[in-house]
């Protein structure tokens, strides 16, 4: 209890933010302008923007987000996919609740509800399962979203459903793995930062290791980091002073989480049930080897397969520049219809949509949201 009061400590944060910016000084000092750093996790992304640490760091630090909202990143393609898997008479789709209100071209699953689809809202892969016991007349599609972090879980149900050998459950898999996109990010060339805030709950299973090359390769350093106040300015004070200091390595400041191995089971656990393969993210295109697909021997459980979904062009919504903020090229004031056109009540683009996308977080903690009172 002693420590967690300590993550709350008003005047302890003060000096912390005290020392962070007398670093940062020093590194923008250095660098003969503000530096700038990327929170490649979603859920650093919501933290810091209700902490108010951009206002904070302002002049002295830019923070810009990347992207690690799985969410956001999901592929117009998929979407489309999704929404007619939910049009298939006898499919119940179960997902998690941000995923309904994504738009797509024409309509959000949501709005296939409305019109008479079989949408469920979930809390884990586990609860699809049940359904799927629960009501054998229906075909029951979860739709796998997320990184290393959920991946292991939709495998283990997977395997659960095989064991149980029941034929009326399927995952439709758009999990994503981070590392990859990362370096798809970096050849890009079109993410200037000066060093990264890693994320902690993804290298709890890949390890801290699986981000060395960002130093090795690219000669940026980076910090792996946890999700409390306290934690994310630690991770800007150890990443400043990696900037000050010139190194370019990868430190793990979140080590009562992540190891540098990672988590050996969750990992065995996916390489059991996935292949990887070339995957369409938002806003970057076809990532190499960034995509978890089913292994043959779960072809009866993936739902691509089993409903023959076809191949569809995706179509991104006009004007909205999810794409450009998900590669930090730019943050959400840049976007025209930010807080005007696009709001968490009608959003136009999925980032406006999580409660992990930048521009529901920027909205809700640092544009109208806060005189909303959202
Ligand atoms: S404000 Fe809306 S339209 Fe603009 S980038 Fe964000 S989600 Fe897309």
């Amino acid at each position: 209890m002693k420590v967690l009061n300590k993550l709350n400590d008003p005047e302890l944060g003060k000096k912390i933010v005290g020392r962070v910016k007398e670093v940062a000084c020093r590194a923008a000092e250095k660098l003969g302008r503000q530096v700038v750093l990327m929170e490649v996790c979603g859920t650093h992304t919501t933290s810091i923007s209700r902490m108010g640490l951009r206002s904070l760091m302002a002049g002295l630090v830019e923070l810009r987000s990347g992207p690690g909202c799985p969410v956001c990143v999901t592929g117009a393609e998929d979407i489309e996919r999704m929404l007619l898997l939910s049009r298939i008479p006898g499919v119940e789709v179960a997902t998690f609740g941000d995923m309904v209100r994504v738009p797509g071209k024409n309509n959000s699953l949501e709005g296939e509800r409305a019109r008479g689809s079989s949408v469920k809202i979930i809390y884990s892969p586990q609860d699809a399962l049940t359904l799927a016991r629960e009501t054998p007349d229906l075909e029951i599609v979860f739709l796998g979203i997320g990184f290393e972090t959920t991946a292991p879980l939709t495998a283990l149900t997977v395997k659960n459903a095989q064991a149980l050998n029941l034929k009326n459950f399927s995952v439709y898999s758009a999990h994503k793995l981070v590392p990859p996109v990362m370096r798809t990010l970096l050849n890009s060339g079109n993410c200037q930062v000066d060093g990264f805030i890693l994320p902690g709950h993804v290298s709890a299973v890949t390890g801290s290791r699986a981000f060395n090359f960002i130093g090795e390769e690219f000669g940026i350093p980076g910090i792996v980091s946890g999700f409390t106040p306290m934690d994310i300015l630690d991770s800007i004070y150890h990443l400043l002073t990696l900037i000050l200091q010139g190194e370019h390595r990868i430190k793990n400041v979140y080590r009562c989480v992540v190891r540098d191995e990672g988590n050996k089971e969750a990992q065995k656990t996916m390489a059991e049930c996935f292949h990887t393969g070339d995957a369409y993210w938002r806003g970057l295109g076809l990532v190499p080897e960034s995509g978890l697909y089913w292994r043959d021997t779960y072809t009866s459980y993936d739902a691509a397969q089993k409903f023959d979904l076809k191949k569809i062009v995706p179509a991104n919504p006009a004007g909205c520049r999810c794409g450009e903020l998900l590669q930090g090229i730019i943050t959400p004031w840049d976007c025209a219809l930010f807080d005007e056109q696009c709001t968490p009540a009608h959003p136009v683009g999925p980032c406006m949509v999580s409660s992990e996308g930048a521009c529901f977080a920027y909205y809700r903690f640092e544009g109208s949201g806060v005189r909303n009172g959202l």
